[in-house]
């Protein structure tokens, strides 16, 4: 086993649900898996392959509490040989780890099987344009054109990285499949020497003699405008987009404490009292506004939504939480894309301290 540790307390949990464990679970631990910890000191961790050489399965794990349950149920899929997600591999490894004495989400079967979303992933058909020089990535599910970052690096095999909005995840693809030579034969695809991720131009080289050069259109961002860049001293933007950040990373924390079921005690209270912090500094902000300001509706239907959060989060309705905190977001978007002349009568940014 190699052990990554990333707090003596969190490594210490894992060590002691290993040493409680039966022998044959412990012997495959031992023999065939790697453990790393993150998220407890660190932010993130580079670690050699060579340091995972004898090991077959890696287990990534937030350092935090509940961390060995987690644990024991992500050693359960390995000893399952679960290489697919699935209900019932979800079912089947909770029950596994219950017996070896995980608590909570992490040792309820029924509660992990309720829980399993699929991921969906684009899955692209290639169009081309009229004159055969251009290629896009359309969705074969709902025929939008995919939105593409090329991983350009010359003479390498072309591959990008796509998303969907139908999908909840994108995926890497390779174009060559995607694109067979004009006789029927799959032709290398590899990025020009001219090639720059922002002109992808990929050569197609086929046995059969034929050679041609194509760029990768992409479509449009089907990510929501979260993270605009906004000036420092802007007296009206500035506040709104750290609050807007804010409200991203509660997202995104609530997100994380879903990836393994819902999360502990300590977690959800930490994400309600960041969302007190945001809706303090909301409320200051749209005190400065006149009462009629469109925008002093929105901070405050913004401000209702995170108390909805807060209460659902309390609730343990996770998708309750979510589809709230969405919309927190969806208005704070709003409001930082708002064109100056509908932001009332508080002195607008000059569109000169913006940068977008
Ligand atoms: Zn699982
Ligand atoms: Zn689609
Ligand atoms: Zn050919």
């Amino acid at each position: 086993m190699k052990l990554i540790p990333d707090t003596a307390l969190g490594a210490r949990a894992i060590i002691e649900a290993l040493v409680g464990l039966p022998e044959r679970a412990r012997r495959f631990a031992l023999e065939r898996v790697a453990i790393v910890l993150t998220g407890g000191a660190s932010h993130g961790g580079a670690i050699e392959l060579s340091s995972f050489a004898k090991c077959a399965w890696l287990i990534v794990l937030d350092d935090r509490v509940g961390a060995a349950s987690t644990f024991l149920h992500e050693l359960a899929h390995c000893m399952s040989g679960h290489r697919e997600p699935s209900v019932d591999a979800e079912h089947e490894a909770a029950t596994l780890a219950q017996s070896w004495g995980a608590r909570g989400d992490s040792g309820d079967a029924d509660g992990c099987a309720g829980r399993f979303r699929p991921r969906t992933q684009p899955a692209p058909v290639a169009a081309l344009s009229v004159d055969g020089r251009e290629l896009h990535l359309a969705c074969s599910k709902c025929g939008a054109t995919c939105f593409a970052i090329a991983l350009v690096v010359a003479g390498l095999d072309a591959s990008c990285w796509i998303e969907c909005k139908c999908s909840n995840i994108g995926d890497i693809v390779n174009l060559a499949p995607l694109v067979p030579c004009r006789c029927g034969e799959r032709a290398g695809v590899t990025w020009a020497a001219s090639a720059t991720p922002e002109h992808p131009l990929a050569t197609w080289a086929c046995s059969c003699g034929e050679r041609i050069e194509r760029e990768l259109r992409s479509g449009p961002d089907p990510s929501p405008p979260d993270d605009p860049v906004i000036d420092a001293d802007d007296p009206v933007m500035f506040p709104l987009a750290l609050a807007a950040a804010d409200v991203a990373r509660i997202a995104h924390s609530m997100r994380a404490m879903g990836a393994d079921g819902p999360a502990n005690p300590v977690a959800v209270e930490s994400v309600r009292a960041g969302i007190v912090a945001v809706r303090t500094s909301l409320a200051k902000f749209a005190h400065r506004l006149a009462p009629d300001d469109l925008r002093r509706v929105m901070l405050n239907a913004a401000a209702a939504n995170l108390a909805r959060v807060s209460s659902a989060l309390a609730a343990g309705d996770a998708s309750a939480a979510a589809d709230a905190v969405t919309a927190a977001r969806r208005t704070l978007a709003a409001l930082l894309g708002l064109p100056d002349r509908d932001r009332g009568d508080v002195p607008a940014a000059t569109p000169e301290g913006r940068k977008s």
